[in-house]
């Protein structure tokens, strides 16, 4: 475990002035992943930070520190660092819990620079990060860039949709005037997908010239293909049976509840059929108490359907091993009612394994329908269980989507290439061409 580290650590930094950019971001982007505080952003900012400073950048991310077994300052590729700033209690606390802290967040963020920036650009994750973003843009007068990765007022619609209970509407309230602002202000936009950027364009009335869409990557060294027998060989899964697997967090969002119907469905129809669902920290005594919320909610649908035998939780797994589950599946099933993007796509496709994904966000703009995935009406079992026959009965059919898959995600979305698109935004900025 690593220990808490002093933050007078000596700067490793010695790249000039304009090629240092300062990161906030909420989530701990060398967390455990697929708990509730880290998941798709926490890759997306590790991954995009190492490749940036293959490409000469400097920067630091700023997150906010939640155990006090944690180092204050963690290096990060030759250049880079990991900064953890206090704020608010030294634990997990909700991201609806967040906005309390952010003042505090800013105050040892100044401390840390002892009040004098050197950073020629700030770059602000989610609305959190993009608050302290925007306040040192403000305060020290250089660009900043913003990533929402997802957005309140699609959230609050989609739950209005489907009619869930809100209870966190005030905070809600909070995180969507935040939006606006951080929009209004931000020099640029980082859209994952065409569908936010429209979004932004319409509903926060967002200018469209300062906004890019640019998607999430995949690090193709941990996520290549493994034969299906090989795989199951190592995770001593059984040979023969229709294995579903769902990747992600917690959270009712994600749709596990249509899968577990939608697999409930498929077992008079088909004999053999293992769903496996990975995420949450669900075990043991490091139990995340909102993971554990979703869990014993989706557990209730289980035992109220009775497929105990069928439907396997199995917590989180090591991103390093994620590749031999893909690989041992007959298809990943991303059931999300809302999806800024789903990095588990990109995943699932650089193991050769078939998607079937609800058909919204950004999943409907890497998956082309029969082309390289398949895509069901969200929150609609019938469809996904017809989806899942369709592929179970058509090998042919599995077989082209995933190569077709393959081909995509190698050609289009490595953080490499990722890296390089954002490099140049960072550029323009820094230029004063954006
Ligand atoms: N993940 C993981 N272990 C787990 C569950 C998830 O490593 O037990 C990773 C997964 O590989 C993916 C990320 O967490 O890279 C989830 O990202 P995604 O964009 O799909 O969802 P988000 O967390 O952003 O909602």
């Amino acid at each position: 475990m690593e220990k808490t580290s002093s933050e007078s650590e000596p700067a490793p930094d010695k790249s000039p002035l304009r090629k240092r950019v300062a990161m906030f971001c909420h989530d701990d982007p060398l967390a455990q992943l697929g708990a509730q505080e880290s998941g798709g952003q926490a890759v997306y900012v590790n991954s995009l930070l190492r490749e940036l400073d293959k490409n000469g950048w400097s920067i630091d991310a700023f997150a906010r520190l939640d155990s006090r077994h944690k180092k204050s300052v963690s290096l990060i590729g030759r250049n880079s660092r990991l900064i953890r700033l206090q704020g608010g209690p030294i634990k997990y606390i909700s991201r609806k819990l967040l906005f309390d802290f952010l003042p505090e967040l800013y105050e040892n963020f100044l401390k840390f620079i002892n009040r004098q920036n050197s950073y020629s650009l700030f770059h602000g994750h989610y609305w959190d990060g993009g608050w302290l973003a925007a306040k040192a843009s403000k305060q020290f007068s250089v660009p900043f860039l913003q990533n929402f990765h997802s957005l309140g007022k699609i959230r609050l619609q989609v739950k209005e949709q489907y009619s869930y209970k809100n209870n966190g509407k005030d905070i809600f309230d909070k995180r969507l005037s935040l939006e606006e602002e951080i929009s209004k202000h931000a020099d640029a936009i980082i859209s994952l997908s065409s569908s936010e950027k429209l979004f932004l364009q319409q509903q926060y009335k967002t200018f469209e010239e300062k906004i890019e869409v640019i998607p999430g990557g995949v690090n193709l060294k941990i996520f290549s293909p493994v034969s299906r027998q090989e795989a199951r060989k190592k995770l001593a899964l059984p040979e023969k049976e229709l294995i579903i697997l769902f990747v992600g967090r917690l959270e009712w969002r994600k749709g596990i509840g249509t899968l577990i119907h939608a697999a409930n469905l498929l077992k008079s129809e088909v004999a053999h059929l293992k769903v496996l669902i990975i995420g949450g920290k669900i075990y043991g005594r490091q139990k995340n108490t909102d993971d554990f919320k979703e869990y014993q909610r989706l557990l209730k649908i289980v035992g109220d359907l009775g497929m105990e035998n069928t439907i396997n939780f199995l917590g989180c797994v090591d991103n390093n091993r994620l590749h031999l589950f893909y690989c041992s599946a007959n298809a990943l099933v991303v059931p999300s009612y809302y999806e800024p993007f789903g990095l588990v796509t990109l995943e699932s496709m650089a193991c050769k394994t078939t998607i079937i994904a609800s058909n919204v966000g950004g999943l409907a703009k890497i998956i082309q329908d029969n082309v390289n995935g398949l895509l069901f009406q969200p929150r609609n079992p019938v469809d996904l269980k017809e989806k899942v026959l369709k592929i179970h009965k058509s090998p042919e059919l599995a077989k082209t989507l995933t190569e077709n898959g393959y081909k995509n995600v190698v050609e289009n979305y490595s953080w490499k290439k990722i890296a390089e698109q954002i490099s140049n935004i960072y550029s323009q900025l820094i230029g004063g061409k954006v």
